[in-house]
This record gives C-alpha cells, structure tokens and sequence, in this order.
C-alpha cells in the first residue's frame, strides 16, 4: 500500500469507505425494514381478530356472523372454527392450510411449501354460547416483506456500479486536488535541474491548505533568489574592494624596489603601503564582522553606562574632527543605562560620527543626541555637511553601496560602514533612519530598546 500514489491511496480508502457504508445501511434498511413490517402486519392481525370477535353473537340458539364485516382486508385472511376445530366461517388463504391451530394470543410464522405464513389464534366464547370458539388470522408473510427483499436483491446488483462511480469520482477529485502539488513539484524540480532561480509556482488565487503552501514555497524561493543574488553581489563587491588595495601596495612595493634612490623617497613609498594596508585591514574586519553578522551573531550583551560611553567616543572623534575644524556638540542625558553589546554599540557611534566628520564642512559641526523616552534611548548623530540626494538615501544601507567613491576625503571607505550600523541597531532589537538633503546636511535618527 504504502507503494502506492497518494491519490491511489486515497480513491482506494474512499472506495473501501463507501462500500462499508452502502452494505451497512443496506442491511440496516432491509433488517429494520422487515421487523417494521412484521410489527406492521402482527398488529393488524390482532387487531382484526378482536373486530372480527365483536361482530359474533349467540342469538336464537344460533351462531351469527355479521355478513357486513369482511373476512379479507388488507391482506388478512379471517375464519373461525369450532371446539373440534372445523371451519365454520371464513376463508383461509388459496396454497394455505392450517395442520394444528397455533397456541393462542401471538404471532407465530409458519413454512409451507416454501411460503412463510403469519397466524394469530384467539380462544374466544361469544355471551350465552357453551363452546370455545377459536377465531384464526392468516397473512402471507412474503407479502409483507417483498418490498424489502426486492429492495435488498437490487441494491445488490447496483453495488458494484455504485463502487466504479465512487472509486472513478474519489480517484478525479483526488487528481483534481492534487494538481497544484504537482506544480509545486515542477517547479522545485525546475529550479533544482535547470538553475533556474526565478521559477515561481504561481497557483491562481484560492484559500486551501496547497495554495497557502504554494504561496509560502513561493516566498521562500524568493527568498533564495534574493540571497543567492546577494551572495553573488557580495563576493565579486568583496574581489574588487580587496583587489584595489593590494594592486596599489604591490605596484607602490615594485616602484619603490626598482626606483627609490634615498631613504626618504622609500619611506614616501612605505606611507602608501602603510596606507592601504590600514584600509585592507579595516576591511577585512568589517567583512568578517558582516560575515558573523550573517551567521547569526549572538550579542555579547550587559548592562552598560552609555553617557560615559557615548562622551568618551565624542572625545576620541573630536580630537579627529579637529583636523577639519569640526566642533562635536554634545546632548547626551545623564545617567542613561541600556543592556546591549558595547563593542557593537561603539562601532554604531563611530561609524556614525566618523561618517558626520568625513562628509560633514570645514569649520562645521557635528550634534550628537541622546536621550531616554519610555522604553527606549533615541540618539541622534547630525552634521551640516555635503549632505545625500533622495536617490542615493533609500541604497546608503546596502553592501559595498557609497554614494560616490570619491566624494570620501580619504577614499579610505568601502561603503560597509551603515550596513553595520543598521545590522547593530536592528539586532539590539532597534531600529535607524536618515534624513537628509544635499548641501545642507544629514542627521542619523536611531531608537534602542533599554533592555
Ligand atoms: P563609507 O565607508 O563609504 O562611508 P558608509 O556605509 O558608511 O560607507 O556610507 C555609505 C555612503 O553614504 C557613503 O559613501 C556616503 O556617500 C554616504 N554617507 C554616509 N554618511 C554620510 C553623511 N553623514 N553625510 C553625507 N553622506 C553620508
């Protein structure tokens, strides 16, 4: 069995199914049927009998028989007979005929010559009469249970075709059901074989149990989709950021080798080297930050005093911001506390100021906020500087994404540095916007949950 389609499986069930239940209440019927029949005709038996009893009298010294009272009604033969038992009124039914008169009071069946027969016997003295009289009810009991036995030998017949409809009607509604899953085989099959990412399964609108697995295969394939492109993004983004550095230390090695005449001229060449290798290193920490980030990174978190964090930080970056002449203004609320990972913490505020003093104007400024509402701490990083333009504000969050390369004074970016903000803010369970305009400035909006 377990060899079999489940469709197979299924018109084979409903079929055992619906065979069980026609037989079940076939003979339901026909049992039941019959014993009502029987109650039916008993009690129409006695019933005569008792009519037939009170149209008797003794009268004149003679029996008399009210001539209007039928002895045949409603299949029902009626007679009467005396102490010896000969018939002195009535009929008994053609084929029938009475051996011994049955004992008295019931309904008895009796066989003759294959015929099955009901009697009902009555020991009944009319008033003033001296002997017994024994009056008889006989009915034909084929008669009353033909109806049924017709039914019964019929239904019979009619059950093999009964069980090809069933078995033929369960075996195309279970096609008809499981047609979408065979689209949803196709499809996986198609993306499996072909490498084809972008089949979709597609089933037209509908609220079953296969469609809502169909809708969900299909998101999930999206999902693969997005990450394999992003994979694939990724890597050659990676190739070529990591590939700039090293050609620039390795021809600046080559020229130094081949043309530095003095120690000075060498040294310009190591500060080159030196250089980049900083951005070669900067960047493979961020990758493999990312990279943990991808694989689900568990926060190192604990309870953390993030105004002295956060003034420590504006410390460092103001001593940096000086070189531009950028002054960082501080409104950082005392006392505010959160449970988060503060190396990840760290890197969200220097990444955001470091980005406010890159790309913010000489002689600017930079406004760092921070400040506790309800639940959660809101800070803020802002700065008056060379602004984003509404095209590039929906991609600064993206892998590798900068606006333009050269707009960053030191080319010493990769465009991984918001990416990692965003992934920081939102693992603390957190959330980071931008608003910005071009020439203006940009402010950096984010909420962290306390705890
Ligand atoms: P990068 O290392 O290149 O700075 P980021 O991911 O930090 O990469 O930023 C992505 C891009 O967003 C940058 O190339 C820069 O053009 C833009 N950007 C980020 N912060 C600011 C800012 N404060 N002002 C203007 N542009 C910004």
């Amino acid at each position: 069995m377990k060899k079999l389609s489940i469709k197979l499986r299924i018109t084979f069930w409903f079929t055992l199914f619906m065979m069980l239940s026609a037989l079940a209440s076939l003979s339901f019927l026909y049992f039941a049927g019959e014993r009502q029949v029987e109650a039916v005709s008993s009690g129409e038996m006695v019933k005569l009998v008792e009519e037939f009893a009170e149209e008797i009298e003794w009268e004149e010294g003679e029996l008399e028989f009210d001539e209007d009272f039928e002895v045949y009604q409603n299949g029902v033969y009626l007679s009467a007979y005396n102490a010896e038992g000969r018939l002195i009124y009535g009929w008994l039914p053609d084929g029938f005929e009475l051996d011994t008169m049955p004992s008295q009071g019931k309904v008895v069946s009796v066989e003759q010559n294959n015929e099955s027969w009901y009697l009902y016997a009555l020991a009944f003295t009319p008033a003033g009469y001296s002997e017994e009289l024994h009056l008889l009810a006989v009915t034909h009991a084929a008669g009353a249970g033909t109806v049924f036995s017709v039914l019964g030998h019929l239904s019979l017949a009619l059950l093999p075709i009964l069980l090809i409809v069933a078995a033929l009607g369960g075996y195309l509604i279970a096609c008809r059901a499981f047609r979408p899953v065979k689209k949803i085989i196709e499809t996986a099959e198609q993306i499996v074989d072909g490498d084809d990412l972008s089949a979709r399964i597609n089933l037209p609108e509908s609220r079953d149990e296969i469609h809502t697995l169909a809708v969900s295969f299909d998101r999930m394939f999206d999902r693969l989709e997005d990450a394999f492109e992003n994979e694939k993004r990724f890597t050659s983004d990676v190739s070529h950021e990591l590939r700039t550095p090293t050609a620039v230390i390795l021809s600046e090695c080559e020229y130094a080798v081949e043309n530095a005449q003095t120690l000075d001229e060498a040294k310009e060449s190591l500060v080159k080297i030196s250089n980049h290798a900083e951005k070669l290193s900067s960047l493979i920490s961020q990758l493999l930050l990312l990279a943990r980030a991808d694989n689900r990174m568990v926060l190192q978190k604990e309870k953390l005093d993030l105004t002295t964090l956060a003034e420590v930080i504006c410390d460092e970056q103001a001593e940096l911001a000086e070189k531009k002449s950028i002054t960082i203004k501080r409104s950082i609320e005392p006392n505010l506390s959160i449970i988060a990972d503060q190396t990840m913490l760290m890197r969200l505020f220097i990444n955001l100021i470091d980005n406010a003093v890159k790309y913010g104007k000489v002689g600017g400024e930079v406004c760092v906020t921070l400040r506790e509402e309800g639940d959660s701490i809101c800070g803020e990083v802002s700065d008056n500087g060379i602004g984003i333009s509404p095209e590039h504000l929906p991609h600064i969050w993206e892998r590798f994404y900068q606006v333009d390369p050269a707009r960053d004074p030191n080319q010493s970016g990769a465009g991984l540095g918001l990416p990692m903000v965003k992934w920081i803010a939102e693992a603390h369970g957190g959330s980071i916007r931008v608003e910005s305009s071009l020439g203006e400035g940009s402010s950096f909006h984010f909420v962290l949950p306390k705890g």
